[in-house]
């Protein structure tokens, strides 16, 4: 292989469908066959995220910090109270634009980084106190932990809160029916298991989202965030008729319109699957390896990534020979224990080869970096899994 597989959580490697999307020549964004495609994929990312026509898909040049802005700034008004479900660094990202936009923030932190919150714990909090809005991160891409979105929605529902739940790390990769559990904004970026390169924030809001938005007393303070400009933007390309407020990222949405395609052509519930079957077999071959995880359970362990820690005498000097031997995994991210592990991407169209590709480049590094290790031990243990 002429270079490195991209396996860490974000960008990853797209497919050439994808990529050749993106090196077509620019359309206008008022062309009416880029109208079309912009449409069509608007309703394809509601498909995605399991939500019908009730539901508002926005599509905006950034990346998934704008999301989480764009989420909060139209929802939450000053002196708005904000209960934040915090597993790691993007939690707390997400209590900073809260507080930013003049919320009043409590953080109901996971006892230590790779533990979770369970609904009851959350629910216990709400009571504490009338909470406008819960956030919760589904896969913190700092610890590699899942959160249950499904139960903590239902909780903060039950308490009459809005939820706003950062799928960066999740959203085409872990189940989430949006509708079905009641996710008011369920937001992303196009860099992870969506499946296109950088630098699209891809926000879907509920009925209830788009109410307390309608609702508000003041103005959105973020000019770009505003859905007040991108409603009718949004409406417009749905509805087939040519609009402008900010010039989108026309190859980016050529290729958006292409990855969802191949998204649903696949269906949401096979590609599920597949993200937990690479993600079992890449668990199970980093245990075989002897190494321990970030996660304190399995049963929240992320499917789209691991983050596997560095055994006694091992640093991130490793990631350079893993490097070598064909794969670019990423280093820690939670500043408590950045130097304690590293992090092993598997999201989006990773294949049986890419995973068995890298755990054998993990392997080699492993022992460059002197560990001892019986050469094939995790791969055995992926190929178990993976036939
Ligand atoms: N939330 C989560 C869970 C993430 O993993 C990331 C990016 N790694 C972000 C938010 C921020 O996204 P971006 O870097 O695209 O701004």
């Amino acid at each position: 292989m002429s270079r490195p597989l991209l396996m860490i959580p974000g960008p990853i490697e797209f497919t050439d469908e994808v990529l050749a999307a993106m090196s077509l020549p620019s359309p206008s964004h008022v062309a009416p066959e880029f109208i079309a495609v912009f449409g069509h994929a608007l309703k394809d990312l509601r498909a995605v995220f399991l939500a019908d026509e009730s539901h508002q898909p926005f599509v905006i040049a950034g990346s998934g910090t704008l999301a989480m802005d764009s989420a909060i700034a139209n929802v939450v008004e000053a002196g708005d109270k904000v209960l934040v479900v915090n597993t790691g660094f993007f939690s707390d990202r997400m209590a900073d634009i809260c507080r930013r936009y003049g919320a009043e923030v409590d953080s109901l932190d996971a006892a230590a980084p790779g533990d979770t919150l369970s609904a009851e714990q959350v629910a216990v909090q709400l009571e504490k106190a009338d909470y406008d809005l819960v956030t919760i991160t589904h896969v913190d891409t700092s610890t590699g932990v899942l959160t249950d979105v499904q139960g903590i929605t239902a909780a903060a529902k039950a308490a009459g809160a809005l939820v706003v739940v950062d799928g960066v790390c999740a959203t085409a990769g872990e189940a989430m029916p949006q509708q079905a559990w009641g996710v008011d904004v369920y937001l992303t970026a196009s860099q992870k298991a969506i499946g296109v390169p950088p630098g699209l924030a891809l926000l879907v809001a509920s009925p209830a989202a788009l109410d307390k938005w309608r609702q508000r007393r003041t103005p959105v303070a973020s000019y770009y965030s505003d859905w007040g400009y991108w409603l009718p933007i949004m409406n417009a390309y749905e509805g087939l008729s040519p609009a402008y407020f900010a010039t989108p990222a026309v190859n980016l949405v050529l290729a958006l319109a292409v990855s969802l395609r191949q998204l649903l052509d696949e269906g949401m519930d096979a590609i599920f699957a597949r993200h937990q079957l690479m993600s079992d077999a890449v668990k199970a071959a980093i245990g075989a390896m002897g190494l321990g995880q970030v996660p304190t359970a399995s049963a929240h362990a992320a499917h789209t990534l691991t983050c596997p820690r560095y055994p006694q005498g091992v640093d991130a000097t490793m990631l350079g020979y893993v490097r070598d031997g064909g794969a670019i995994l990423a280093g820690g991210l939670h500043p408590d224990i950045k130097g304690d592990y590293f992090r092993i991407g598997h999201m989006g169209a990773v294949s049986r080869a890419d995973v068995l590709a890298t755990l054998g480049a993990v392997e080699s590094g492993l022992r460059r970096a002197g560990y001892a290790l019986e050469p094939g031990i995790g791969l055995a243990a992926a190929q178990a899994l993976l036939g």
